[in-house]
C-alpha cells in the first residue's frame, strides 16, 4: 500500500484491526509524513510511513527516545507523546508495506497560535527544551544509531554546506544570493566550528507547531527530526522559529535563552556561533521549501512559514553578529562585549587622556543639568542652558550618562514601545557655539558624516584608537558645526590634544542647545555612524557593556553617571541569570518597590501598599529620626569595636536595661543568622557539648551551623536532614499540630524529654522562638517555655530565645517574647528590627557563659557594632520608647485580632486568630485537617490589588503571618479588614 494514498476509510481499517480502535479522522498537515488525529475515547495522533530499512530504524530510535524521556529517573519536566501499544504489545506496527505509530494527542493550543509571548513563556520553552537535551544528553547510543542520527538529512545543520547543491532552486535572486553566501562565507568558520563541541541527540525542531501548551507545562511533539549534533544546534533553531515570527526578536530569543541556561548553562563558545546557527536554519527553511515545491507544487505545509523565512534572513543582516552575541552573552549574565573589561581597564589605569574641551574639566567650574524624565523644568533651548550656565557662573555643563531622558521624541526614537530608545549613552559637555573640540587620545578617523535629520547628530564623526594590549574602541562626537566637516578625513591620523571640531548651533546640529555628545563605543557593532547614542530602554545593561561610561576618558572626579531607574521587567530579567535562582520574590507579578514612608510601600508608578509584612521596618519605613541618625554618624566617623566609642557602649545599656538579670553581656553583629550562630559557639563553650535541640518548622537563619538547628530548612525542599548531634522537638502547635487540646502541652513536654533521652541526656543547647514564626505564628502553650528550660537546664544544655522576628516590644505586653512565657534564657539572639533595615544585630548572655567563651581567641567582627550601627540601634531603640510603640502594638494589635475574630464569626474559613501584640497569625483552614491553602495565596493576590500586602507561612501554607511596621494605625487596619471582607465575600 502507498502512504500517499491512504484514505479515511482504510486509515479507519488499519486502527480498527491494530489497535482495535475507532474514532473522527482529521488529516493534518505533515512535511514527510502522513498524520491523522483521531479522536474518539481519548484523543490520539496515528503516524503513516513507507516502509523501508532505514525508516524503520529511525523510528525504533525514536520511539526509544520517547520511552528514555518517560522513564522516572529522567523524566523531563516538557510533556512528550506517550506511546500506543496494539494489542501485540508492538509500538511500531508493520502492514503491507506501511509503518504505523499511535501516540496520544498532548492537548493544549499550539505555540503558535498565540501572537505573543511573555517573558515567562519564552523563559520556559528556554527550559523545557534544556531539560530534554540534559535528559537526551544520557541516552547511551550504539555506533549504529549515532550513524543513523548523522545520515544525510536537510535538517541536520551539520551538513548545511549540502544546501548549496540546489540553491539554485530559489527564485528570488537577492534571496537565493544571500542563503549562498551566508553557507559559504558569512557562517562558514560557525559551520566548521560545530565540528569541535560535543554532540548528542537533539530534538532539533522546536518549532511554534511542535510546542503545546499543555496542561501542566509545555509539551514538545514531533521528534522525526532527531539529528546527532550540539546542542547549540537545537538552540538556534527554536530562536530562528522565533526570529521568525516576533516583532521584538532580541528580548524574545534572550529570554529563551535565560530559560535555556538556568538549567543547563551555555557557554561564550557555543553562543558565538548562535547567531549564524540560527541564520542557517532560516537558510535552510527558504532552500527546502524551494526545493519540495519543485518536487511537488502543492504541499501546502511548506507553505505556512514561508513568508516569513526570506523576511527574516534580510532583517539579521551579518552586521549585527557582534551585537548579537554581546546580546547573547549578556542574557546569560555575562558582560555583553569580552573585550569591554580590556578597553575599561585600560583608559582607567594606563591611557593619559588630554581634554576634550578647550578648558580643564578637572580645574572647571561645572554645572550638572538633569534631562532626566525626572526633571521638572529642564533647560532645553539655548537660551535655557545659557541661563543656566550664567547663573551657576559655570564653564561648562555636564549632562549625565545612563540618564533616562524624554527628551528624544522624533520618529527615529519610538518614545512609547518598551523598547523606546530613551537612555543616553554619552556625557553631554554644554557650552557655547564655536566651542572647540579636542582629541583626547591618539586615533585615526574611523567614520564622519553630516546626520541632517531633525534631533539627530548634526555634524558627527567618530575616531577609532587602541588599547596597549591592541584591542580597537572608539569614541564619537557629535551635533558639531558644519565646518569641522573640513577638518575630517577617513583614515587621517589624530593626535592626543589635536582640534578636531566646534560646537554647532541649532541650525547645524539639528535642533540642540550647542553641545558636544562625547560617546566612548566598544565596538560600532556594525552600525557604523548610526551606533545607537541612546539605548533601548530594555536593554540598558547590554549597552553599558557596548558605550561604557566616557568619563574613563573625560575624568570628572565628582562623576557622570546618572543610573537612571530601568523597569521592573528588566530588573527581573537580570536577577535570573546574575543572582542565584534560589532567590524568590513575591507575588505572581513581582512588585518594583521604589519607595518606603511609615507602613507603606510604593512602586515605581506611585501605587501605595499597606504593608502588613515587614517586622524589620520596625518603627516604620525610612523613619526620618533613624535616617538623621545614621547619615550624622556616617558623616563623622566610621570605625569599629577595637576604638573607644560612646555609642556601642550605651546601645548596650540600652539593651541591657529591658533584659532580665543576669543577661548584661552583647555582642553585636550583623544578622540574625550571625547571631544564632554565635549563640550555638556560646553554648558549645559553655556546655562543652555539640548537640542541640530545635522546634519542628523553626527556622534560625541560613549559615551551615544555623541551618542544621532549622527544621524549617533541614525537613524541607532541598535539606539533607536532620545531624545525629540535632533533636527535633514537636512544634508544641494546641490547634492543629500532633497533639491538641487539654493535656497537650503536657505531651509535648514528655516528647521533649523524649528527645533529650535520644541525646543520651547531654543536651549542649536548645533554641526556640516564643512565637514559632516560620512554623505560623505559632503561640507557645502557657507552661511550655518555663518548663523545658528547666529540662534542658537539668540535661546541662543552654537555653536560646530567638527574638529575631519579635523583639523589641512588638508583642505588645512585654519587650521581649519570651517575657510572654515567664521564663529567662541564658542567650537571647535579636536582629530584624534592631536597626529597622541597617544590618544590625546582637545576642545578649550571661557573664559566665561570656567568660567560657573568652578563651583565648579573639572574637573580631568587623562591622559589628560599628559607631554607624550603633547609631542606628539607638535612635531605633529610642524610638521605640519615644512614640510609644510597645503600647501601639498591644492597642492596634488587639484592635487587629478583634477584627478578624469578627470576621470569624460568619466566615468559618478562618480557623484561628494569635499572636500577641503586632505578631498575629491568621490560620484559614476547611476543617481542622484541610488547611486552605490555595485560599490564602488568592488572598494574597487579591489583597495586593487592593493595596494590601500580605503574606503567609506555616507547614501548609495556610497562615496569615501579619507583623507590620509598628507604626501601623486603626485606619490601617481598617483598610486591611475591609479587603479581607471583601475576598471573603466574593470568594
Ligand atoms: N531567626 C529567625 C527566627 C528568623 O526568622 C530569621 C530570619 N527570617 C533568622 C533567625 C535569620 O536572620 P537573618 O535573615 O537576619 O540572618
Amino acid at each position: 500500500m502507498a502512504a500517499n494514498s491512504l484514505d479515511t476509510d482504510s486509515v479507519s481499517a488499519l486502527l480498527k484491526k491494530h489497535w482495535n480502535l475507532d474514532g473522527a479522522i482529521t488529516t493534518l498537515n505533515g512535511e514527510r509524513d502522513l498524520n491523522f488525529k483521531i479522536d474518539g475515547e481519548g484523543s490520539y495522533i496515528f503516524k503513516v510511513y513507507q516502509d523501508s530499512v532505514e525508516k524503520r530504524a529511525l523510528l525504533n530510535l525514536e520511539n526509544r527516545v520517547l520511552e528514555h524521556l518517560k522513564a522516572p529517573m529522567i523524566a523531563a519536566s516538557a510533556m512528550v507523546p506517550s506511546l500506543i501499544s496494539n494489542e501485540e504489545n508492538e509500538t511500531l506496527v508493520s502492514a503491507d508495506g506501511l509503518l504505523l505509530r499511535l501516540l496520544d494527542w498532548i492537548d493544549g493550543p499550539m505555540w503558535g497560535e498565540g501572537d505573543s509571548h511573555s517573558a515567562k513563556d519564552l523563559q520556559n520553552l528556554g527550559r523545557i527544551i534544556a531539560q530534554t537535551d540534559k535528559s537526551l544528553a544520557s541516552i547511551s547510543l550504539s555506533a549504529d544509531e549515532v550513524s543513523l542520527a548523522s545520515r544525510p538529512f536537510i535538517w541536520n545543520m551539520i551538513q548545511a554546506p549540502s544546501l548549496l547543491g540546489w540553491s539554485e532552486k530559489i527564485e528570488d535572486s537577492k534571496i537565493r544570493q544571500q542563503v549562498e553566501k551566508l553557507i559559504s562565507t558569512d557562517a562558514a568558520t560557525s559551520l566548521q566550528a560545530l565540528a569541535s563541541l560535543p554532540r548528542q541527540l537533539i530534538h532539533n525542531d522546536a518549532n511554534e507547531w511542535n510546542i503545546v501548551h499543555g496542561k501542566d507545562s509545555l509539551g514538545i511533539i514531533d521528534f522525526g527530526d532527531l539529528i546527532h549534533a550540539p546542542r547549540i544546534v537545537g538552540v538556534a533553531v527554536a530562536s530562528a522559529y522565533i526570529a521568525m515570527r516576533s516583532d521584538n526578536p532580541a528580548i524574545e530569543i534572550s529570554d529563551l535563552l535565560r530559560g535555556y541556561h538556568s538549567v543547563s548553562p551555555l557557554t561564550s563558545e557555543e553562543l558565538a556561533l548562535l547567531y549564524d546557527l540560527m541564520r542557517v536554519r532560516i537558510a535552510t527553511s527558504i532552500a527546502n521549501a524551494a526545493l519540495q515545491s519543485s518536487i511537488d507544487p502543492t504541499n501546502s505545509y511548506l507553505n505556512i512559514s514561508q513568508g516569513l523565512a526570506p523576511k527574516a534572513l534580510l532583517r539579521l543582516s551579518n552586521n549585527e553578529r557582534n551585537l548579537w552575541f554581546y546580546r547573547f552573552r549578556n542574557a546569560i549574565g555575562l558582560e555583553g562585549n569580552p573585550h569591554s573589561k580590556e578597553i575599561r581597564s585600560y583608559l582607567l589605569n594606563r591611557a593619559q587622556p588630554k581634554d576634550v574641551l578647550g578648558i580643564s574639566l578637572k580645574s572647571a567650574k561645572k554645572v550638572w543639568i538633569d534631562w532626566s524624565v525626572d526633571a521638572p523644568e529642564l533647560p532645553r533651548t539655548t537660551s535655557e542652558v545659557e541661563q543656566v550656565l550664567k547663573e551657576n557662573s559655570a564653564d561648562v555643563g555636564i549632562g549625565r550618562y545612563c540618564e533616562n531622558r524624554a527628551v528624544y521624541a522624533s520618529d527615529s526614537f519610538d518614545a512609547t514601545a518598551p523598547s523606546a530608545r530613551t537612555f543616553h549613552l554619552g556625557v553631554d559637555l554644554w557650552q557655547s557655539v564655536g566651542a572647540p573640540v579636542h582629541a583626547p587620545l591618539a586615533g585615526v578617523i574611523e567614520l564622519f558624516n553630516d546626520n541632517a535629520v531633525y534631533l539627530d547628530y548634526g555634524p558627527v564623526v567618530i575616531l577609532r584608537h587602541e588599547t596597549d594590549q591592541g584591542h580597537s574602541f572608539f569614541t564619537l562626537y557629535g551635533h558639531l558645526a558644519k565646518k569641522s566637516l573640513t577638518l575630517w578625513q577617513v583614515g587621517k591620523r589624530v593626535e592626543a590634544g589635536e582640534l578636531i571640531g566646534w560646537m554647532g548651533d541649532e541650525s547645524e546640529n539639528v535642533g540642540w542647545p550647542p553641545h558636544l555628545h562625547f560617546q566612548l563605543i566598544t565596538d560600532l557593532c556594525g552600525m557604523g555612524i548610526d551606533i545607537y547614542g541612546v539605548a533601548p530602554r530594555d536593554e540598558v545593561s547590554l549597552w553599558r557593556s557596548i558605550s561604557p561610561n566616557p568619563n574613563l576618558i573625560l575624568r570628572i572626579a565628582e562623576g557622570t553617571d546618572a543610573h537612571s531607574r530601568i523597569t521592573g521587567d528588566s530588573i527581573e530579567r537580570d536577577r535570573g541569570s546574575i543572582l542565584s535562582r534560589n532567590l524568590s520574590l513575591n507575588f505572581s507579578r513581582p512588585l518594583h518597590i521604589v519607595r518606603g514612608e511609615g507602613a507603606y510601600l510604593y512602586d515605581e508608578k506611585g501605587r501605595a501598599f499597606l504593608d502588613m509584612v515587614n517586622n524589620v521596618a520596625h518603627v516604620g519605613h525610612c523613619h526620618p529620626r533613624v535616617v538623621e541618625a545614621g547619615l550624622r554618624q556616617m558623616r563623622t566617623l566610621n570605625t569599629n569595636t577595637r576604638f573607644l566609642h560612646q555609642g556601642i557602649t550605651e546601645y548596650a545599656r540600652s539593651l541591657i536595661s529591658t533584659l532580665p538579670d543576669p543577661l548584661s553581656v552583647i555582642f553585636f553583629v550583623n544578622s540574625g543568622s550571625e547571631a544564632n550562630d554565635l549563640a550555638i559557639r556560646l553554648a558549645r563553650a559553655h556546655s562543652k557539648r555539640k548537640s542541640a535541640i530545635a522546634l519542628r518548622h523553626g527556622y534560625h537563619g541560613h549559615t551551615e551551623a544555623v541551618i542544621e538547628i532549622s527544621p524549617y530548612k533541614f525537613l524541607g525542599k532541598g535539606g539533607l536532614g536532620k545531624a545525629s548531634h540535632i533533636g527535633v522537638a514537636e512544634l508544641p502547635d494546641t490547634y492543629r499540630g500532633l497533639y491538641r487540646g487539654e493535656g497537650a502541652t503536657y505531651l509535648y513536654l514528655k516528647q521533649l524529654d523524649e528527645v533529650i533521652s535520644s541525646l543520651n541526656g547531654e543536651v549542649g543547647a536548645f533554641f526556640a522562638e516564643s512565637i514559632v514564626s516560620t512554623a505560623g505564628q505559632i503561640v507557645l502553650p502557657d507552661g511550655y517555655l518555663a518548663s523545658a528550660f528547666n529540662a534542658i537546664r537539668s540535661s546541662g544544655g543552654v537555653c536560646v530565645s530567638d527574638e529575631v522576628q519579635i523583639g523589641l516590644g512588638r508583642v505588645g505586653d512585654h519587650f521581649w517574647g519570651f517575657e510572654l512565657h515567664s521564663a529567662i534564657p541564658d542567650i537571647v539572639t535579636m536582629g530584624k528590627p534592631l536597626g529597622n533595615g541597617h544590618p544590625l544585630a546582637a545576642v545578649a548572655t550571661t557573664p559566665e557563659i561570656a567568660a567560657s567563651f573568652n578563651n583565648g581567641m579573639e572574637y573580631f567582627n568587623t562591622f559589628g557594632g560599628n559607631p554607624v550601627s550603633a547609631a542606628i540601634g539607638q535612635a531605633v531603640f529610642d524610638v521605640v520608647e519615644d512614640e510609644g510603640l510597645q503600647r501601639n502594638a498591644l492597642r492596634i494589635g488587639r484592635y487587629l485580632q478583634d477584627g478578624v475574630r469578627r470576621l470569624a464569626k460568619d466566615h468559618p474559613i478562618i480557623g484561628d486568630v494569635r499572636g500577641h501584640g503586632l505578631f498575629i497569625g491568621v490560620e484559614l483552614i476547611h476543617d481542622l485537617d484541610t488547611p486552605a491553602t490555595s485560599e490564602v495565596a488568592d488572598l494574597m493576590e487579591f489583597a495586593l490589588t487592593r493595596g494590601v500586602m500580605l503574606s503567609c507561612d506555616g507547614p501548609a501554607n495556610n497562615v496569615l503571618k501579619i507583623k507590620p511596621p509598628m507604626v501601623i494605625t486603626e485606619k490601617d487596619v481598617d483598610l486591611f479588614l475591609d479587603v479581607f471582607e471583601e475576598w471573603l465575600v466574593k470568594r
